[in-house]
């Protein structure tokens, strides 16, 4: 999952950029608005967390501004305690939840979890699929066999994708653009040789090759 963060604060966007690497995400950070708000319309985020009192131009703005482009992608407002107004506005502008400063870290990833799941029509946190089930919360991967297995950042992240992506034929630039930060060099080879781990970890039949368009995830045949 790609995930845009912006936030003024460069310190509270460091750990909680860092936090949510080791959840699993490809963490972006925007620092201002302008910047925000052209990343937000240009890249394939998945979710967005946004900080409402931003320079240059306001996180309501920026929201406004994705949101009038068809950007439709989850997003997460953080507000001052008081700021009850500007809260308003933002929903009415389609923000999906908000958390009010200061925060603990847990209940912005808690959050964000709940709001990728339900924009995918799930409720529960872990994804069962053809008796594999993939827990978000440690990011571990039970095989049919009962094994239980610890993925690496990577591995979680393709498997995520693609089991929350069934059926659906996947292109190599998509799942780069899904998987890797914007600074990351998009190496489609690497992401082949991410594929094959996975094959060889549940099955060589559960992601086919379509040649030429990319790759499906599904069941055994
Ligand atoms: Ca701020």
């Amino acid at each position: 999952m790609r995930l845009l963060l912006v936030e003024d604060d460069h310190a509270l966007a460091e750990s909680l950029g860092q936090r949510l690497r080791a959840e699993g995400f490809a963490v972006d950070i925007a620092g201002n608005g302008v910047d925000a708000e052209h990343l937000g319309r240009e890249e394939a985020y998945d979710v967005a967390v946004l900080d409402l009192g931003l320079p240059k131009k306001s996180g309501v703005e920026v929201l406004g501004s994705w949101r009038a482009a068809g950007r439709d992608f989850p997003v997460l407002v953080l507000t001052a305690r008081d700021a009850w107004q500007d809260k308003i506005a933002a929903f009415k502008l389609g923000a999906d939840d908000y958390v009010t400063k200061p925060f603990h870290d847990e209940e912005v990833i808690v959050r964000l979890q709940a709001l990728i799941r339900r924009a995918h029509g799930r409720a529960r946190p872990v994804i069962e699929s053809h008796g594999l089930v993939l827990d978000e919360d440690d990011q571990s991967l039970r095989l049919p066999d009962g094994t239980q297995t610890q993925l690496t950042a990577m591995e979680y992240r393709l498997l995520h994708y693609f089991m929350l992506n069934e059926g659906k034929v996947l292109s190599k630039s998509r799942l780069a653009e899904h998987l890797y930060e914007y600074d990351d060099e998009r190496d489609s080879n690497v992401i082949e040789v991410y594929i094959n781990r996975l094959r060889q970890l549940i099955g060589r039949e559960r992601i086919t090759t379509r040649r030429g368009q990319g790759y499906v995830y599904g069941g055994p045949a």
